[in-house]
């Protein structure tokens, strides 16, 4: 998914999590839900200053300004079930934590459900794994 329809769609369907728990809607509980779903996809930008190709940061910053729609079938840290988990664990002994996890978690939906539609298959869940990763 495009990197900017993230913070759109979590400020969406923050709305309705934050009305939930009883929250207000602009706060900054919503503030964090919407950065974390968007600085998550920092890990493009990790991911492409190790491509040998793209060493001059402003070929960088345009060719992350245009990620689209598409499964690239790369390892990405931030996207990991165990950074998801690691943010929930912290989410008990931090009350911000909590936010960080349900804008990477919304993040994480909105994505998994493009693979879904590009790939039409599962086997990218494989990708987003440190553990499997480590194992290969
Ligand atoms: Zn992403």
């Amino acid at each position: 998914m495009h990197m900017f329809l993230h913070p759109i769609i979590n400020l969406i369907l923050g709305i309705p999590i934050l009305l939930l728990a009883n929250k207000n809607i602009v706060s900054y509980e919503m503030l964090i839900i919407i950065l974390s779903g968007f600085l998550i996809d920092l890990d493009h930008l990790f991911a492409d200053i190790n491509k040998e190709s793209i060493k001059d940061i402003k070929k960088l910053i345009s060719y992350w300004w245009n990620v689209e729609n598409k499964y690239e079938g790369k390892f990405q840290i931030f996207h990991s079930y165990e950074f998801l988990l690691l943010a929930l664990i912290l989410s008990f002994f931090n009350y911000w934590f909590i936010f960080i996890f349900i804008g990477l978690f919304l993040h994480w939906i909105t994505d998994a459900a493009t693979n879904i539609k590009i790939t039409k298959s599962l086997e990218w869940t494989k990708d987003y794994s440190i553990i499997m990763k480590l194992l290969k």
